[in-house]
């Protein structure tokens, strides 16, 4: 995957030569999947929740303060966009949600974007048929441990992985390369950068190229 992005991260530093005022950051990263095809091709694949879907059905099993952690993610990715394209809530029923929040490790499958701070891990599964390209929520979101509850740090990690987590359950399916981003693979930063805000609406503002199962 991040081959790919190569070309892309040549173009940036590319078109910044000769403005040495100008800070070497692109205003959005790639955001889309690129899926090999059997024909040797590839599909970009760039997928948004649809209004019709929203509010989002957020779902958080209670441990670790997950629920809480949630509630933050939904209200920091709401905040980013300026005209509602992408809203959540919670649901008290898993069986509701489009978004499955449990604390533990995930399992080893092939669609899992992982990511890991610090203090803490977390792994997002895309539910996409790859032959079909068709999309089965829910997501689920592993958010583990990797330091006991109340070390210092570890309540902050728990924050800022769900949102990043949520981030992918969004649409932006893949990490930045800049530690400044909250969706970089190893998320620092507690908040959206203005680069994530932008790809977050570059995404919600993209034809959908992947279909929902509903
Ligand atoms: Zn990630």
């Amino acid at each position: 995957m991040m081959r790919r992005l190569l070309p892309w991260m040549l173009l940036a530093l590319a078109t910044s030569c000769g403005d040495s005022a100008a800070p070497l950051r692109a205003d959005s990263y790639e955001w889309r999947l690129f899926e090999p095809t059997a024909e040797g091709g590839t599909d970009t694949l760039a997928f948004a929740w649809p209004g019709s879907s929203l509010p989002l059905r957020i779902w958080a099993q209670d441990t670790l303060g997950l629920p809480n952690h949630a509630t933050a993610a939904i209200q920091t990715w709401q905040a980013q966009f300026l005209y509602g394209e992408f809203r959540g809530e919670m649901v008290s029923d898993s069986l509701d949600a489009d978004v499955i929040v449990v604390a533990g490790q995930a399992p080893a499958k092939i669609r899992l974007l992982r990511s890991m701070a610090r203090e803490c891990e977390g792994a997002t599964d895309v539910p996409l048929d790859p032959v079909t390209l068709i999309l089965t929520p829910p997501f689920h979101v592993f958010i583990d441990l990797r330091f006991a509850e109340g070390t210092p740090g570890v309540e902050t990690c728990l924050n800022l992985t769900t949102a990043h987590e949520l981030g992918h359950a969004l649409g932006i399916f893949q990490h930045s390369p800049d530690p400044d981003d909250l969706m970089y693979s190893d998320p620092i930063v507690t908040a959206p950068s203005a680069r994530d805000r932008n790809t977050a609406e570059r995404a919600y503002h993209t034809p959908t190229t992947i279909q929902l199962s509903r």
